[in-house]
C-alpha cells in the first residue's frame, strides 16, 4: 500500500436543508442556487460534491448513514437556504460520524432593495433557517465548525479550506497504522500513553515490532536498491566528499541507504504511515536511523524518536493537513535557549531526525559521531529551517484524556553553526519567550513536538474540534494569568463532558 499524502479521492458533501411546504417552484430554485453555492467552493483543495436538497427526517438520516459508510467522504457541509425545521435533523445529526461544517451563507450578496418581494424573502431565509439549525446542533452537542459569509469572500473560502485540511488529517488518523520498533526510552514519562485509548479517540493502531525484524528487512536491501538511493542522494543533497563514491566513508552512506530501503519496504508491506525508533534498542542495525527517518518524514510519514508514538501521529497528521502547501512537518524538540534579553530564541533540533521539508535550501549530507547509542557514526542531513511562520504542537496523555498544546512561533534566520551537524530550527515563540515557556510548562506540554511550517493554528483548532480533544493554544493574545484560569476550567470541563 503506497502512503497517500494528498487529497486525491477525498470528497466533502454539500447538503442543503429545506422542507416540502415551499412547493416545487421554490424547491427548484433552492436546488439551483445551492448548486451555485457549492460551485463557489470548487477551487478548494478537497472536491465538494453537491447533494440533492434534503426535505424530511428519513432522507437526512439516510444521508448521514451514507456519509458514514463512504470512506471517500471526509466531511459534510450543511446550509439551510430556506427554513428546515430542525427536529427533522435530530436523527441524522445523531447518526453522523463525519466532520461537520455549518456554512451560514446565502445565495446573494446584496439585497435587491428595489424589487424585493415576499417570494424573495421566502427563498432567501438562511438568516433564520441557519439559526434553527444552530440551535439543534448546540442542543445535541454536535461538534462542528461554523463559517459565516458569502462564498465569494476569500475569508470564507480560507476558513472552509482549513476545515477541509483538518478533516483530511482526521481521515488519515482514522486509518493510520503505526509501527513501534522497540519500546519507549526507559524512564521517560511524557512519551508514554494509553495506546488503547488512542485507537478509540484517534483511530490510530499503535503496535510494536522487534527492531531485529526491521534489521532483517535492512539486510534484504539489494546493491541495486542501494545504488539507486545513493544516486538520489548525490542528486538532491550536497554530499560530503568522504561519503561520495570513492570516498573513505562511502560504505557508511551505503549502510544508511540500506536502512532506508529496509525501512521503506517494512512500512510499505505492512501498510504503515508512521513509526518510532529508540536509540537504546537498535538490535543489529549498524547506525541509528537518521537520514532514512528524515527522508521518510519528508515523504509524509509520521515519526517519533525514543518510542514517542504520540508525536509520530502528529507528524503524520500534520503532513496530510499540509498537503500541497509550501513547507512541511517534522519531529522537533526544544533543545536549548538563547536568553539575550528582548531577543530570546529557542534552538530546536534532535539527535538526527528533523525533516528536510522545513527548508527550501539544499541540505548537506554528512557523517559525524553520535555520542549516544553505541553504534557506528550515522549519516544525516544538515540544514536550518527556513525563516517564517511556524507552529509547534505536542500531544500528552493526562490520564483521563489526551491534551494538545500548541504554540504559534516564528522561525528566524540562524547564524552559521559550523560545529552543529544536525537539522535544526531557530524560533521566537509568541507572545514572548517567558510567557510561552511558562504556559507550556503549566500545561504539561511535551518536549517533543511536531513543527509544521505548512499549516497554521486554525487547522489544528479544527482538528481538535473534530477529534473532541482538548487543545491549549499559546499565541500572540496569551497571558500567563488567563492561561492558568483556562487550565483550571478545562480540568472541570473535560471531566464533566465525558460523563460518568
Ligand atoms: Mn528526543
Amino acid at each position: 500500500m503506497t502512503l497517500r499524502t494528498s487529497f486525491d479521492g477525498h470528497t466533502v458533501w454539500f447538503v442543503t436543508g429545506s422542507q416540502t411546504l415551499y412547493g416545487e417552484e421554490t424547491l427548484r430554485q433552492v436546488a439551483e442556487q445551492s448548486r451555485q453555492v457549492a460551485a463557489g467552493l470548487a477551487g478548494l483543495p478537497v472536491r465538494v460534491e453537491w447533494k440533492p436538497v434534503l426535505k424530511d427526517t428519513d432522507n437526512i438520516r439516510r444521508l448521514a448513514l451514507e456519509a458514514n459508510s463512504d470512506d471517500s467522504v471526509i466531511g459534510v457541509i450543511a446550509w439551510m437556504h430556506t427554513f428546515s425545521p430542525a427536529k427533522m435533523w435530530i436523527a441524522g445529526l445523531d447518526a453522523l460520524r463525519k466532520p461537520l461544517l455549518h456554512l451560514h451563507t446565502q445565495a446573494n450578496v446584496e439585497l435587491p432593495w428595489e424589487t424585493i418581494d415576499f417570494d424573495f424573502m421566502n427563498l432567501n431565509q438562511a438568516a433564520h433557517g441557519d439559526r434553527e439549525f444552530g440551535y439543534i446542533q448546540t442542543r445535541l452537542g454536535v461538534a462542528r465548525k461554523t463559517v459565516v459569509g458569502h462564498v465569494s469572500h476569500p475569508a470564507v473560502l480560507s476558513q472552509v479550506e482549513s476545515w477541509q485540511r483538518a478533516a483530511a488529517g482526521w481521515a488519515a488518523a482514522r486509518q493510520l497504522k503505526l509501527a513501534r520498533f522497540g519500546d519507549n526510552m526507559r524512564q521517560v514519562a511524557v512519551t508514554e500513553g494509553d495506546k488503547t485509548e488512542a485507537e478509540l479517540r484517534f483511530g490510530v493502531q499503535v503496535n510494536t515490532w522487534g527492531v531485529n525484524q526491521l534489521a532483517d528487512a535492512v539486510s534484504c536491501a539489494t546493491a541495486a536498491e542501494i545504488d539507486t538511493l545513493v544516486d538520489e542522494y548525490e542528486d538532491r543533497y550536497d554530499v560530503a566528499p568522504e561519503l561520495r563514491r570513492g570516498g573513505d566513508r562511502h560504505q557508511s552512506l551505503r549502510d544508511g541507504a540500506a536502512i532506508e530501503a529496509g525501512l521503506r519496504s517494512f512500512l510499505h508491506s505492512g501498510g504503515f504511515g508512521a513509526f518510532t525508533t529508540n536509540f537504546e534498542d537498535l538490535g543489529s542495525l549498524t547506525q541509528l536511523p537518521g537520514l532514512a527517518v528524515q527522508r521518510l518524514m519528508a515523504d509524509g510519514y509520521g515519526f517519533g524518536a525514543e518510542g514517542d508514538w504520540k508525536t509520530a501521529i502528529l507528524v503524520r497528521v500534520a503532513n496530510v493537513m499540509g498537503a500541497g502547501l509550501p513547507g512541511g512537518a517534522s519531529l522537533m524538540e526544544d533543545y536549548t535557549y538563547d536568553l539575550v534579553p528582548g531577543d530570546e530564541k529557542i534552538l530546536g533540533a534532535h539527535m538526527l531526525e528533523v525533516s528536510p521539508s522545513l527548508t527550501t535550501a539544499k541540505p548537506r549530507l554528512e557523517i559525524h559521531p553520535l555520542g549516544i547509542g553505541g553504534k557506528a557514526d550515522p549519516v544525516r542531513l544538515v540544514f536550518t529551517a527556513d525563516p517564517g511562520p511556524a507552529l509547534v504542537v505536542s500531544l500528552a496523555d493526562m490520564r483521563d484524556r489526551f491534551r494538545l498544546v500548541a504554540n504559534v512561533v516564528d522561525n528566524v534566520a540562524a547564524p552559521d553553526l559550523p560545529k552543529l551537524p544536525v537539522g535544526r530550527a531557530v524560533w521566537k515563540p509568541q507572545p514572548d519567550f517567558a510567557t510561552s515557556a511558562a504556559c507550556w510548562l503549566a500545561a504539561g506540554g511535551a518536549h517533543h513536538t511536531v513543527m509544521t511550517t505548512a499549516v497554521g493554528i486554525e487547522v489544528f483548532r479544527d482538528f481538535a474540534e473534530i477529534a473532541h480533544t482538548e487543545l491549549l493554544v499559546i499565541d500572540e493574545a496569551t497571558t500567563v494569568r488567563d492561561f492558568h484560569s483556562h487550565l483550571r476550567w478545562n480540568q472541570a470541563y473535560y471531566r464533566l463532558a465525558q460523563g460518568f
